[in-house]
């Protein structure tokens, strides 16, 4: 505790990485940087580091997202009508962004009416008659709980694919931050660009839109341009601290927490302060002089945002010592205080994890769950049996910022923050350090029941995961 909570470089290194390198989405050259940051703070700290490679996908960067309306009572003067890029900022253009991986529509504009399919249910696209190269808007309601969130992540796949299917141009969602608030994230989380094109309007601006689209059916139009960069696939790379054990120096336990971030902002609650939290934990545990019976890694992984992608790429690369991997600890839910862990549907692991606790019992970090969710790199260690313990948090302010220009250093409180760092290396140590492993590795037959009893297989289904788990190529080998 006084190692964490005392001076340290923790607030100068979430500095560095926030304010000077900024945004790093994986493959562009601002996530280089933050993998030379990581590195470096990791030898600062005297920690034994080296970096896995793997190969990413696709690269996407946005290119000048716009969307101008045409309407009967503000026509649009009739040079946007020759489909060549739309210029200057104009009263009739909506503040948008490019929903990541949504295609590019390359030189052209795209032309095309707008209609309204609400919440977008299939009765919505039943109701909504021939959608043939049409734009449509979908409607969403404001994130506020993780419930909502992950709702975010799960209704889109179905919504795209009804608009595909219907032969849509187009999607535009309505945002799901108050006061105009853009931000990004990835509408399907399949390893492959979006068919249609889609953008966020801002949510203000969406609502006004919905009600010109009413009041005039059918004669709204839109002119929407994404010309975004693609490219790839390119090499990436995830970064492992490592304090090897003095007695079962093969077994391990990870503690882990994700590097990359979107780029509007500056990723600091998600996930910049955990990665920051990684390597102090790390620095923390070297500082004492004591080293573990077995070895602890500290992983900052790429490629989260675009569906948990490095986490994929380490578990596939190291599936041979999977057994000896004892816990896959995660951290990626801000700065709100943490209530426990989410043991991933295992209940098997809780009697362990209190006992570590025990020293923090007054903290009341000892309230688990046993859910298991979609959504962090926790979960394809979680699909191959490994015990995992994702970090239960209180909201605090990380919706409203989520994902968002906003999402800056000063959201981040500092001492919740060293307080967190010394629950993760407590957690980290105690079952590295404990003298029975914290629980098996789950088979593949006991895995099939627990991610039925959990409801993740209707989430890996809405997902479009599920072929890839059924048939092995995601999860423990059938
Ligand atoms: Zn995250």
């Amino acid at each position: 505790m006084p190692i964490v909570m005392g001076p340290s470089p923790m607030e100068e290194n979430l500095r560095r990485l926030t304010d000077e390198i900024g945004g790093r989405v994986t493959g562009s050259p601002e996530m280089a940087k933050a993998v030379g940051w990581a590195v470096g703070a990791f030898r600062a700290a005297g920690v034994e580091v080296h970096t896995e490679k793997y190969v990413f996908p696709i690269t996407w960067s946005e290119g000048k997202t716009e969307l101008l309306i045409d309407q009967p009572f503000r026509p649009l003067r009739s040079e946007y009508r020759d489909g060549k890029h739309l210029t200057a900022a104009d009263e009739r253009s909506l503040r948008v962004v490019s929903v990541a991986w949504s295609p590019s529509t390359g030189p052209h504009v795209l032309y095309a009416p707008i209609t309204d399919v609400g919440y977008g249910s299939p009765d919505d696209f039943g109701n909504a008659g021939n959608l043939q190269g049409e734009i449509l808007l979908v409607h969403t309601d404001i994130g506020s709980t993780w419930a909502d969130l992950s709702k975010e992540y799960l209704r889109p796949p179905a919504i795209i694919e009804s608009a595909v299917k219907s032969g849509a141009a187009a999607i535009l969602w309505m945002g799901a931050r108050e006061r105009l608030l853009l931000y990004r994230h990835r509408n399907s989380l399949k390893k492959e660009l979006d068919k249609i094109p889609q953008v966020i309007v801002a949510r203000e601006d969406a609502m006004t839109l919905a009600r010109t689209v009413a009041a005039y059916p059918g004669r709204i139009h839109a002119y929407l341009s994404t010309p975004n960069t693609i490219g790839g696939p390119i090499e990436q790379e995830n970064v492992v601290g490592e304090i090897r054990g003095y007695e079962k120096p093969d077994e391990a336990v990870i503690l882990g927490a994700h590097l990359d971030s979107w780029e509007l902002g500056t990723g600091a609650l998600d996930n910049g302060c955990n990665a920051a939290l990684v390597i102090e934990a790390a620095r923390a545990i070297k500082a004492t002089g004591l080293l573990p019976r077995r070895t602890i890694r500290f992983v900052l992984f790429s490629g989260e945002e675009q569906g948990e992608i490095g986490s994929h790429e380490y578990v596939k690369a190291h599936r041979g010592e999977l057994d000896k991997v004892r816990a896959m600890i995660n951290f990626d839910s801000g700065i709100g205080r943490v209530t426990g862990y989410s043991l991933g549907g295992r209940r098997d692991t809780e009697a362990g994890v209190r006992e570590v606790l025990k020293p923090l019992e007054s903290w009341r970090v000892n309230n688990h769950t046993y859910d298991a969710s979609f959504g962090s790199d926790n979960f394809d260690f979680l699909l191959e049996g490994v015990p995992t313990l994702d970090a239960t948090q209180e909201e605090a302010n990380y919706l409203p910022n989520y994902h968002a220009a906003s999402d800056t250093l000063d959201k981040v409180d500092m001492r919740e923050l060293k307080l967190h760092t010394v629950l993760a290396a407590l957690t980290a140590w105690g079952i590295a350090d404990r003298a029975e492993p914290l629980g098996k590795r789950l088979s593949r037959s006991e895995l099939d029941v627990l991610v039925k009893e959990t409801g993740l297989d209707q989430q890996m289904k809405l997902l479009g995961y599920w072929d890839a788990w059924q048939s092995g190529a995601r999860g423990r080998t059938p």
